[in-house]
C-alpha cells in the first residue's frame, strides 16, 4: 500500500508529509523518527519508514535493510538518550491482537523506568 500524493487519511504520512506536526528526532531518506502523541515511558520514540508500508504483514524482500536501518536507529536514539546502560525495549504491534492502532509500520522505543511495562 504506497501514500497517496493527495491529501493522505494515514496520521504517520501525514507526519512525514509535514501537514501534520510531531517532535522529530531525526529524519533521512528511508525513516523519520518522533515523539508518542500519548508517551508512557519517559522516552517514547516511534521510529516509520517513510514510504507508507502498514505492518511487518505488508514487507517484501528487499526490506531488510529497512529494517535494519530502524533497528540500529533505536539503538542509535537509545544511546543519545542515555539508555544503553540501563536498558530499553523495542516493540512492533502487528494487527488488531497485538494492538496496533496506527496502520503504518512503527517500532517502539521505550526507556526510563516504566520501559519494562510498556507493551502497547
Ligand atoms: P500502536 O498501538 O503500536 O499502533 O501504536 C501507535 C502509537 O502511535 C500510539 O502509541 C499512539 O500514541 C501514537 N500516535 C498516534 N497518533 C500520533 C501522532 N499524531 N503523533 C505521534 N504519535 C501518535
Ligand atoms: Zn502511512
Amino acid at each position: 500500500m504506497d501514500r497517496s500524493p493527495e491529501l493522505s487519511p494515514c496520521i504517520f504520512c501525514r507526519i512525514i508529509s509535514g501537514e501534520s506536526t510531531a517532535k522529530v528526532f531525526f529524519r533521512d531518506d528511508l525513516v523519520m523518527a518522533f515523539r508518542d502523541i500519548h508517551p508512557i515511558a519517559s522516552t517514547h520514540i516511534l521510529i516509520v519508514p517513510i514510504r507508507h508500508i502498514g505492518s511487518v504483514n505488508d514487507l517484501k524482500e528487499g526490506d531488510e535493510a529497512l529494517i535494519g536501518h530502524m533497528v540500529l536507529l533505536a539503538r542509535q536514539l537509545a544511546e543519545k538518550e542515555g539508555l544503553s546502560e540501563r536498558g530499553y525495549r523495542l516493540l512492533i504491534n502487528t494487527g488488531a491482537h497485538a494492538g496496533q492502532t496506527v496502520l503504518h509500520l512503527h517500532l517502539h522505543l521505550f526507556g526510563g523506568p516504566l520501559a519494562r511495562l510498556a507493551l502497547r
